[in-house]
C-alpha cells in the first residue's frame, strides 16, 4: 500500500475529472477501478460523483470485493470490475454512461467505427444486451473484454479495460468520438427534401 495506494487514488481522481470534463459521465454515474497490488484493488465508492472525487471516496477492496475498511461501501458494480480482472489482463477498468453511445447503440448489436484509425484501435465493438441499472451477469461482459478493449452495455454505458487508467480512459474517449462521427455523418438513406 503506502505510496502505491496513494498514487493510485490520485490517478482515479484525475481520470474521474477527465471523464466528467469530456461529458462521458454525469451525476453519480459510472465507476473506476485499478489493481495496485497482487490481489488488491481500488474502486470508487457507492454513489460517488466521478467528476468530484476525493481520496475518501475511493475504497480499497480484496479479490472478493470486501472493503479493507468495513465502514466503506464500494461501487455497486464491484462484481463486474472483479470479473474483468479475473478474466483479462486488465490493470484498470473504466465504466461510464456516455449519452451519445447509449442513444446511438440502443437498438444495435455491434458498433462499427467509420474511420480507419478508430477501427484499428477499437475494432468492431460488441453491444451486450442488458436489462437493469447494474450488471447482474458480468461473465459475458468480462469474456467479451478478453477479445475487445471496450464493450457497450445496451441502454446503459461502456466498460473499457486498460494497462492503466489512462489507457482505459483513452479507449472510452475514442469510442465516444467514433460514435459522434457516425452521428454527424449525413444520412444517405434519407431522401432529399
Ligand atoms: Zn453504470
Amino acid at each position: 500500500m503506502g505510496q502505491t495506494s496513494k498514487g493510485s487514488r490520485a490517478e482515479i481522481i484525475r481520470w474521474g475529472e477527465k471523464l466528467f470534463e469530456r461529458h462521458l459521465v454525469s451525476g453519480w454515474g459510472g465507476n473506476l477501478s485499478c489493481r495496485f497490488g497482487r490481489s488488491r484493488y481500488l474502486i470508487t465508492g457507492s454513489h460517488t460523483a466521478l467528476g468530484f472525487l476525493n481520496a475518501k471516496d475511493i475504497v480499497e477492496i480484496d479479490a472478493r470485493g470486501n472493503a479493507v475498511d468495513p465502514r466503506r461501501q464500494p461501487s455497486s458494480e464491484t462484481t463486474l470490475h472483479l470479473a474483468v480482472y479475473e478474466t483479462t489482463d486488465a490493470r484498470a477498468v473504466v465504466h461510464v454512461h456516455p449519452p451519445e453511445i447509449i442513444a446511438y447503440c440502443r437498438d444495435r448489436s455491434v458498433f462499427v467505427p467509420l474511420s480507419f484509425e478508430e477501427e484499428y484501435s477499437l475494432g468492431r465493438v460488441p453491444v451486450i444486451p442488458h436489462d437493469g441499472p447494474t450488471v447482474t451477469d458480468p461473465a459475458p461482459v468480462a469474456e467479451a473484454l478478453n477479445r475487445h478493449p471496450v464493450v457497450i452495455l445496451q441502454g446503459h454505458g461502456t466498460v473499457a479495460r486498460g494497462g492503466d487508467l489512462m489507457e482505459a480512459f483513452l479507449i472510452t474517449d475514442l469510442l465516444a468520438e467514433a460514435v459522434h462521427c457516425r452521428l454527424v455523418m449525413p444520412d444517405e438513406t434519407k431522401s432529399p427534401a
